[in-house]
């Protein structure tokens, strides 16, 4: 995506993964492909390859520069984490972004994870003599406290859930907390006065997205509160990834309904190039639009 000004706020953004991915009908929950042909061809261009009946998923990290702090916003898969197919992705393109950043990892004055999936914390450490360390030194890194406790609960348990817990937790999040660099936060918490959060837990326990406030301007860093343009169409569609569905439908409804038919501008980690869009009303759920100036 271009650079995004929003007010003092700068966000750019850097992808570990690009291209077609999954088919709608593989991905949410009771999808017929049938009963949402129209759906298809009311979507921007970027997000759906027709010929494969694939949806374009980016894995991407944001990079907000606020005038106090540089934050990144989710981590992507990372390395050396021993993922299979298709999650084994190089290294390259997501170290040779964060460097086109001209950001070296010590940079790095804040990490914030929008939740614990295996796609948003992977870089959040590094393997080094075969124990996990933060890959950013010199960063605190901010987890939402429900999101935390329950991906360790799961970890402890022993239990795999699809997306998290398990070599997750254990991996990208424990050893966090362990060398001191966490900050556990509740959903009020404030960065500084163009950060806050916003509660959207369903796709995972404690899952927030990240509020950028400046100059009379506003924008949502997403995360997985949205993961395609479908669901503006029927927002109650929910993902097999997804922790409570029904309550992931909730809480992207009413972030909807926050920001529809204003000049609020949403960044879905998951969403291609331009990334950036805005919801208006439409006869059928929202109409999602690129902005592209
Ligand atoms: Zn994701």
């Amino acid at each position: 995506m271009k650079r995004l000004q929003v007010g003092d706020v700068s966000i750019t953004s850097f992808a570990e993964r690009d291209g077609p991915w999954r088919r709608p009908e593989d991905f949410f929950l009771g999808y017929q492909t049938e009963a949402k042909a129209a759906d298809v061809e009311m979507l921007e261009p970027e997000v759906f390859e027709k010929s494969s009946g694939r949806m374009v998923i980016t894995y991407q990290t944001f990079v907000v520069r606020t005038p106090k702090h540089v934050v990144l916003v989710d981590t992507c898969t990372g390395e050396d984490k021993g993922y299979g197919p298709p999650m084994d992705f190089p290294k390259q393109p997501w170290l040779d972004g964060l460097a086109a950043e001209g950001l070296k990892p010590e940079d790095v004055d804040y990490v914030f994870c929008t939740h614990l999936h295996i796609d948003h914390c992977g870089w959040n450490t590094k393997l080094v003599n075969g124990e996990w360390v933060p890959t950013f030194p010199n960063a605190k890194y901010i987890f939402h406290k429900g999101e935390y406790e329950a991906w360790e609960e799961l970890a402890k348990k022993g239990e795999e859930r699809m997306g998290g817990a398990g070599g997750v937790w254990k991996m990208n999040c424990e050893p966090i907390v362990k060398a001191g660099q966490a900050l556990l936060v509740d959903a009020d918490f404030k960065l500084d006065d163009t950060f806050g959060l916003i509660f959207t837990p369903g796709h995972s326990p404690g899952h927030v997205c990240v509020d950028i406030r400046s100059g009379g301007q506003r924008a949502i860093v997403a995360g997985d509160m949205m993961h395609h343009q479908l669901q503006c169409i029927d927002p109650t569609m929910s993902t097999i990834f997804c922790w409570d569905p029904k309550q992931a439908g909730e809480s992207r409804r009413k972030v909807f309904e926050d920001v529809v038919d204003t000049d609020t501008m949403i960044l879905p980690i998951h969403f291609p190039s331009p990334t950036v869009g805005r919801l208006s009303r439409a006869e059928k759920g929202y109409q999602w639009k690129f902005v592209r100036s």
